[in-house]
């Protein structure tokens, strides 16, 4: 990657880290807690699901700059599509961001903005923290998950 792209990606991360999308209480929803204890990250991720297909979700936290804008980025990524799709998507982020710093990506959209992940494995946690906890809020709502 260039250092220029990774200058515009550094960009897009900071801008959802300082203006994050979604960031709101949904009443009436499905929720969960996260906990990152690596790092102090906490996440509550509310979401509606209708007839399978995610209707709404958001977010409340505070954490790190990745921890945040990897939550913001996901509820933009996951509303509208069904939980089918979803639970695909989080397979193909995670392995995004587990891959080899010298090994090719596959293009995720928005998402591949946190490709560089990879190459702070320490960051791997705050970048899937809201995931988990978006995965906790759909299988069992009202749990708190820890990324330990
Ligand atoms: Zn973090």
């Amino acid at each position: 990657m260039s250092a220029e792209l990774q200058d515009l990606y550094q960009e897009v991360i900071l801008d959802h880290n300082r203006r994050p999308r979604n960031f709101r209480v949904i009443e009436d929803a499905a929720s969960a807690e996260g906990f990152n204890p690596l790092c102090g990250d906490r996440v509550t991720v509310y979401l509606k699901v209708e007839n399978g297909t995610i209707k709404d979700v958001s977010f409340q936290g505070a954490g790190c700059a990745i921890s945040k804008a990897s939550a913001s980025l996901m509820t933009e990524s996951v509303k509208g599509k069904t939980i089918d799709e979803v639970t695909a998507l989080f397979e193909r982020f995670q392995r995004m961001i587990t891959a080899p710093a010298d090994v090719p990506t596959e293009s995720l959209g928005k998402l591949s903005v946190l490709a560089g992940v990879r190459q702070f494995p320490v960051r791997v946690k705050c970048a899937t923290l809201a995931w988990h906890t978006l995965r906790s809020a759909v299988d069992a709502p009202g749990g708190v998950v820890s990324t330990d």
